[in-house]
C-alpha cells in the first residue's frame, strides 16, 4: 500500500504523516516512511541544492532535480518496501511537482506529470491525501518556523494560488485516489478522517 500526503506550507502534512504512521505501527503494520525532496542520502544531498537555490534555478531543471530525487527514492526505498508487503507513507510525491513545478513554475503539467511518471516507472498512490488550505492561511502558520516563512515571503503569493489550485485540479480529475480535507479542521479530526480511510484500504 502506497499512501501520499500533499498540500500547500503549512498544510500540516507533516503532523498528519507522524500521526498515521504511529498508528498503523501501533496496529502492527509494517510502514516505511518517506518524504520528497529529501527521502534518501542523494535526495538529502539534492534537497539542499534545490532550497538553497530556489528562485535561481531554470524551471526545467528545477522539475529535473525533483524527477532525479524521486526515482532514485522510488527505486532504493519505496518499491522495496512495497514488495516486502509494508505500508509506504510519503509527504509529498508527483502531485507536488504537478503543482508546483507544473502549475506553479508554469511548466506544461501533462509533461511533468509524464517526466514523474517516467522517474517512478509508473507508481501511482493507493491513496493521496490533499490537505487544501487557504494561502494566507498556511502563511500564518508559517509564522512561527523563520526559515519556510522566509521562503515564503520570497515567493509571490500568486505562485501559491496557482499551486493550491493545481492540487484541487488533479484532485478532480482522480477523486478515487484522493482523499481532500480541509486543513484547518482539528488534527484530531483530520487524523480520524485519514485513519479511516486507510482502514478501508486495508480491509
Ligand atoms: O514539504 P517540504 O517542507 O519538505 O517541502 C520543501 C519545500 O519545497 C516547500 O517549500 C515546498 O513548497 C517546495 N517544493 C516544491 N516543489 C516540489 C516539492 C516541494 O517547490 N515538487
Amino acid at each position: 500500500l502506497f499512501i501520499t500526503f500533499e498540500g500547500g506550507d503549512g498544510s500540516g502534512k507533516s503532523t498528519q504523516v507522524a500521526l498515521l504512521t504511529n498508528w498503523l505501527l501501533a496496529e502492527g503494520h509494517s510502514v516505511e516512511h518517506s518524504r520528497e525532496p529529501g527521502g534518501t542520502d542523494l535526495g538529502v544531498e539534492l534537497r539542499e541544492i534545490i532550497l538553497h537555490r530556489r528562485g535561481y534555478i531554470a524551471p526545467r531543471a528545477e522539475a529535473l532535480l525533483y524527477a532525479a530525487d524521486r526515482a532514485h527514492n522510488i527505486a532504493t526505498r519505496v518499491r522495496p518496501a512495497i514488495e516486502r508487503g509494508e505500508i509506504v507513507i510519503q509527504d509529498r510525491y508527483l502531485d507536488s511537482s504537478v503543482a508546483y513545478q507544473g502549475a506553479g513554475r508554469v511548466l506544461d503539467g501533462a509533461e511533468i506529470r509524464s517526466l514523474s511518471l517516467w522517474a517512478a516507472e509508473d507508481l501511482i498512490p493507493d491513496l493521496t491525501v490533499l490537505l487544501d488550505l487557504d494561502v494566507a492561511a498556511g502563511r500564518g502558520r508559517l509564522d512561527e518556523s523563520r526559515d519556510k516563512y522566509d521562503r515564503l515571503e520570497a515567493e509571490q503569493q500568486d505562485f501559491h494560488e496557482r499551486v493550491r489550485q493545481g492540487y484541487l485540479d488533479l484532485a478532480a480529475a482522480e477523486p478515487d485516489r484522493f482523499l481532500v480535507l480541509d486543513a484547518t479542521d482539528t488534527i484530531e479530526t483530520l487524523a480520524a478522517a485519514i485513519r479511516s480511510r486507510v482502514v478501508s484500504l486495508l480491509t
